[in-house]
């Protein structure tokens, strides 16, 4: 399966915001978007040209393709899937990436970040309405039950993104049970419930040119 593996913070500082692809340093003031606010890289601090629409509507995707760690071609089905079902594309497509089950499972405070989510799903901790799921693209349905596996309660990082997740909270349409270590989808989330900054409509506009 492929991903991304170069330095992940480069991509926050390109797209010049917080992405949070790093877990809890993304929470404090070491997070180089605050302590150098210019995009990498030689060319960095130069001027900045006034950017193209195209520019302006490639940024938006890449900007949303990276916060959920998805590559493009991947990306590009999602965007199809969504220009397919009913309602406005834009939401749409926010709503697949939403219901990815690394993100619910980041959502849920299961994981530090989306990529460190994604890890621990293909390492097979998380079960989905009691069976092992171990890919993290798996769309999750009204009704799922999201749950830590037996074997893998006692996992430090899990315990201690729970614990440091108690801050950030849970979207309205999960539902977290913090004893059982287990969550469950109680509706799919609507715009006003995804709380991630990015003009959607620019994206639509980007494939459809
Ligand atoms: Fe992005 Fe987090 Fe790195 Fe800050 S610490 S640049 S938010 S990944």
């Amino acid at each position: 399966m492929a991903r991304y593996t170069g330095p992940v913070c480069r991509l926050c500082r390109r797209e010049g915001e917080k992405l949070f692809l790093k877990g809890e340093k993304c929470y404090t003031d070491k997070c180089p978007v605050e302590r150098r606010s210019y995009p990498p890289g030689q060319h960095g601090q130069g001027r900045r040209q006034r950017p193209t629409e195209y520019g302006m509507h490639l940024r938006e995707k890449q900007k949303l393709r990276r916060i959920y760690g998805v590559l493009e071609r991947q990306f590009r089905r999602y965007y199809e899937e969504a220009a397919r079902k009913k309602g406005v594309t834009g939401e749409n497509l926010l709503a697949l990436l939403e219901t990815r089950l690394d993100n619910v499972v980041y959502r849920l405070g299961f994981a530090p970040s989306r990529p460190a989510a994604r890890q621990l799903v293909m390492h097979g901790h998380f079960a989905v309405n009691g069976h092992k799921v171990d890919i993290p693209s798996y769309h999750v349905k009204p009704g799922d039950v999201i749950s830590v596996r037996e074997r893998s309660r006692t996992l430090d990082l899990i315990k201690a993104s729970v614990e440091a997740a108690q801050s950030r909270g849970v979207p309205s349409w999960l539902e977290l049970n913090a004893e059982a270590l287990s969550g469950t989808v109680k509706h799919l989330p609507t715009r006003a419930e995804i709380d991630v900054q990015v003009q959607e409509h620019l994206i639509v506009e980007h494939y459809s040119r």
